[in-house]
């Protein structure tokens, strides 16, 4: 059995612990981590003795290529009237994805003892705990991410602008054999890297300055997710200071994860550090999010996270400290949770780097 198969083994006992008779899985991403496929209209049905998919006539040859361990069923574009006569009792739907609009229609044509429960969050659960196929990806999709990084500084950053480093970045990530980046790149120099999510600019970047580098590659579906930041030339202390602050933190709370710590208190290994430094107020984002098939998903790692970080999660760790009108620092490394520790999948170095 593949691993993509026993995916919708582990939900089953899921829903027998929920009592559900049937699930309904909307989300393209769920259908996806369950079924393999890749089109854009698709859903599945999932009982404890049924696995039924769902798409129109566009992917049918796709899905018999992509798709095993389901039953598959051509169905119209709009796919929920094909749905309804394949619920059944208590049929769980993701409230967090499905419309309002499909939800009425399911309700108005179900059958009399159909009842439509709202179950979203089941499929991210398992999505949270990775297979090794899918820690395969994650970590081609770092390496092939960090050695587009590495050719695109061995050319210098100074004189070109921020927006024309992002391209060549993304280029360079393309040409490598990425689907896409996993998110915009953001390449933000000096002040402009205060802004945790600064969209570059058609501006050259300076000569002795920082520069936030924030870039990730998608490849078989899976995301990298990894920021560095580097300097111009010749720093400031305050700069330099801020620097080592948020690389000390950031080790610290590498050193703290492993399966069974809590999400929080991994959070406050770096928060605590860089509140004593004076900066607290600098650090306005959470330390990490779990990355996957998508770039932020479960768990998470900030203040206010319930749980504990299992063995298969993949989070990142990246702490930063922003100083308005001056500068930014952000050090973010991906890695897998494992029991006693943690496997950092991005090997870009972390002492502080000059780049002409
Ligand atoms: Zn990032
Ligand atoms: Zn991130």
């Amino acid at each position: 059995m593949t691993e993509v198969q026993a995916r919708a083994d582990r939900l089953v006992e899921l829903l027998v612990e929920r009592e559900l008779d049937s699930l309904l899985v909307t989300d393209l991403v769920n259908v996806r981590y369950l079924t393999g496929f890749t089109g854009t209209n698709a859903a599945c049905v999932v009982t404890p003795g049924q696995r039924l998919f769902l798409t129109d006539f566009r992917y049918v040859e796709q899905a018999a290529q992509q798709v095993t361990g389901f039953e598959l069923l051509p169905a119209g574009r709009e796919l929920a009237a094909d749905l309804v006569p394949r619920l059944a009792g208590r049929a769980g739907f993701d409230d967090a994805h499905l419309s309002v609009r499909t939800h009425a229609k399911l309700a108005e044509k179900v059958e009399e003892g159909v009842d439509l429960v709202a179950a979203g969050g089941l499929v991210e659960r398992l999505r949270q705990v990775k297979d090794e196929a899918e820690l395969a990806a994650i970590a081609a999709a770092s390496q092939l991410a960090t050695a587009a990084l590495e050719r695109v500084l061995e050319r210098g950053l100074g004189g070109r602008t921020e927006r024309a480093v992002a391209l060549e970045l993304e280029a360079e990530m393309r040409s490598a054999g990425a689907e896409d980046p996993s998110f915009p790149s953001i390449v933000a120099a000096g002040a402009h890297g205060a802004l945790p999510h600064a969209v570059p600019r058609d501006v050259e970047i300076a000569r002795d300055t920082l520069v936030v580098i924030d870039w990730g590659a998608r490849l078989d579906g899976y995301c990298s997710d990894c920021t560095r930041t580097v300097a111009t030339g010749r720093l400031s202390d305050a700069a330099r200071e801020a620097y080592e602050l948020v690389r000390d933190s950031q080790e610290r709370a590498l050193g703290a994860v492993r399966a069974g710590a809590e999400c929080r208190a991994v959070d406050a290994v770096a928060r605590d550090l860089i509140e004593a430094a004076g900066h607290g107020e600098h650090f306005g984002h959470g330390l990490g999010h779990g990355v996957g098939l998508e770039v932020h998903e479960e768990p998470r790692l900030t203040k206010q996270a319930d749980g504990e970080l299992a063995v298969g999660n993949v989070v990142s760790v990246e702490p930063g400290v922003y100083l308005p009108g001056e500068l930014g620092v952000r050090i973010e490394d991906l890695v897998a949770v494992t029991a006693d520790g943690a496997d950092v999948f991005t090997s870009f170095p972390k002492a502080l780097l000059t780049v002409g």
